[in-house]
């Protein structure tokens, strides 16, 4: 049985709170120390672009979007640029974003959009519509995204390593995405998610990350979260809307609903991931049934990340 594995964080005194991860999986010796210090990297900056909209009074939508986007335009994450590709070597995007007061935006299979967070916050901001799949180039710039060539998603080391895959010399990747909850200093929690999916993933398949209650969920009050791992186990979990639920209605706190989640919706499918949470409070979580986990986030005024 897995190891579930709870970090929290007490709240800071600058009044705001910023989590982003960079996917859950693989074993920390499989990383090496050039490739542990270019994640450290990427999540330190994404954690930055996120700090610096919260510090100057912005919005926690703002600073999700500026975090996840950072991650998305790194191609060491599952996200964006650099995201793992489909059996036919092709990138299918999904992003989800949920604020607080209950609004919520998502689209699946985006192909084109350079940064599939903020089409998803124009779902939910510009039209009566959750989830789009395969939101079409008009309203890609509508959002005020850049509309890239399909190629540029395509990374060389993707497809090293979806060649790898199919020679079976390597299991497919089953972690990646990257996410971030933030709770701003007028108590707004938003969470959003991107990913790639899983290498080898047939044309259409849709994991967690765009389902909203299943990769992300947010709760002015109680709880925004964002999850990675194994999708379709924490979509039949719906994981990231029962830890809400163990949390608003069964008073648990959120290391105690996150680990009870995890055993209950995670290891009972044999299943891994690992989720990011900001609490009504401000609290930081991070829990993990994986043997790791990418993050980064403020602890005594210093950014520490999590690899
Ligand atoms: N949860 C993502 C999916 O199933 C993959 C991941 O987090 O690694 O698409």
């Amino acid at each position: 049985m897995p190891m579930i594995r709870t970090h929290l964080v007490p709240p800071s005194a600058a009044g705001w709170s910023l989590v982003v991860h960079g996917g859950a999986g693989g074993r920390i010796a499989e990383l090496s120390a050039q490739r542990t210090s270019a994640f450290r990297a990427g999540l330190t900056a994404a954690h930055g672009a996120g700090a610096d909209v919260l510090s100057a009074g912005g919005s926690a939508v703002d600073a999700v979007c500026a975090a996840v986007g950072a991650l998305e335009d790194d191609p060491l994450f599952n996200a964006g640029r650099g995201a793992a590709l489909t059996l036919q070597g092709t990138v299918e995007l999904d992003a989800s974003i949920m604020t607080g007061d209950g609004r919520a935006g998502a689209v699946a299979v985006v192909d084109r959009a350079r940064s599939p967070i903020r089409v998803a916050r124009h779902v939910m901001e510009a039209t009566p519509h959750v989830l789009l799949a395969s939101p079409d180039d008009a309203l890609v710039e509508a959002a005020g995204v850049e509309l890239m060539d399909p190629d540029y998603f395509v990374t060389e080391a993707r497809r090293r390593q979806l060649e790898r895959i199919l020679a079976d010399e390597e299991a497919p990747l089953t972690h990646g995405t990257v996410g971030a909850v933030a709770r701003d200093s007028a108590g707004r929690i938003v969470a959003g998610t991107s990913t790639g999916g899983i290498s080898k993933q047939l044309r259409g398949r849709i994991g967690d990350t765009p389902i909203i209650g299943a990769g992300t969920w947010a709760r002015d009050g109680v709880v925004g979260i964002s999850c990675t791992g194994d999708g379709e186990a924490f979509i039949q979990g719906a994981v990231a809307h029962d830890v809400f639920a163990r949390m608003a209605y069964g008073r648990q706190s959120v290391a105690e609903a996150a680990s009870s989640t995890f055993a209950a919706e995670c290891d009972t499918r044999g299943s891994t991931g690992g989720l990011i949470a900001v609490t009504g409070d401000g609290s930081v979580l991070l829990c993990h049934n994986s043997a790791m986990m990418l993050a980064a986030f403020s602890q005594d005024g210093e950014t520490v990340t999590w690899v």
